[in-house]
């Protein structure tokens, strides 16, 4: 199954993206991740898009979708795909849902991970990454250890966009163009909201049963077929 994971910058995505893929033996696709391996890699596209990111605005539809067309016309990857921090706005969720038909695929849900901005700006500023592994960790809330992180300490970087004032931005972004998609997937009828404020297992787990009823569903429909 394609499921999207929807919800403001710091809502805890990306964490819950690697962890249900592992669980469910999905595939993330995280166009921000994508993105940023684009500037690492000093690629023209990289450069390109830097300042926009760095600015905490959207990059072009066109560029987005082309990645996005890449990935969902890959065999491998077909009807196990998880999105995260993609789509963005209207245009990016009416032409996914175009590039589902051409490559006969669907979304069958869309989890809402709820949490208010004053949670989103204290989960963003405490942010750190494993720019080697791709784990995230928080300074504050759950920081990187022995226990739960097996790189070198030096892959540990914060994000360039993850300051005050991107953050403010990125915020104003998502609210503006991004929240309106609710409405489009409520009248998809596959729209589940989260509790995202708890403990990341505890989100996990929400997010698990309800993709695991819905797997058992689909086994026994097609069991009685
Ligand atoms: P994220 O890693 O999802 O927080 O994204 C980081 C940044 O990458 C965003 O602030 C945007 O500049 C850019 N970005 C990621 N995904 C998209 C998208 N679907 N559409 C437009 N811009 C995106």
């Amino acid at each position: 199954m394609n499921i999207i994971l929807f919800g403001p910058p710091g809502a805890g995505k990306g964490t819950q993206a690697i962890q249900i893929a592992k669980k469910f033996n999905l595939h993330k696709i995280s166009t921000g991740d994508m993105l940023r391996d684009e500037i690492k890699n000093n690629t023209d596209l990289g450069i390109k898009i830097k300042s926009r990111m760095d600015g905490g605005n959207l990059v072009s539809d066109e560029i987005i979708m082309n990645l996005v067309n890449n990935i969902l016309g890959n065999k491998k990857y077909s009807n196990s795909l998880i999105f995260d921090g993609c789509p963005r706005n209207l245009i990016q969720a009416e032409e996914l849902d175009s590039l589902l038909i051409k490559y006969n695929q669907k979304i069958s849900l869309v989890f809402n991970i709820d949490v208010n901005k004053d949670i989103v700006i204290k989960r963003i500023l405490g942010r750190i990454i494993c720019t080697n592994c791709g784990l995230t960790f928080n300074k504050m809330l759950e920081p990187a250890s022995i226990d739960n992180h097996e790189c070198d300490k030096k892959y540990l970087k914060k994000r360039s966009d993850d300051n005050e004032k991107v953050i403010a931005s990125r915020f104003e972004t998502y609210v503006a163009q991004t929240l309106p998609l609710l409405q489009y997937y409520t009248n998809q009828k596959i729209l589940k909201k989260i509790d995202g404020t708890g403990q990341i297992c505890e989100i996990n787990a929400k997010i698990a049963s309800i993709m695991a009823s819905l797997e058992t569903w689909h086994f026994k429909l097609y069991s009685y077929k």
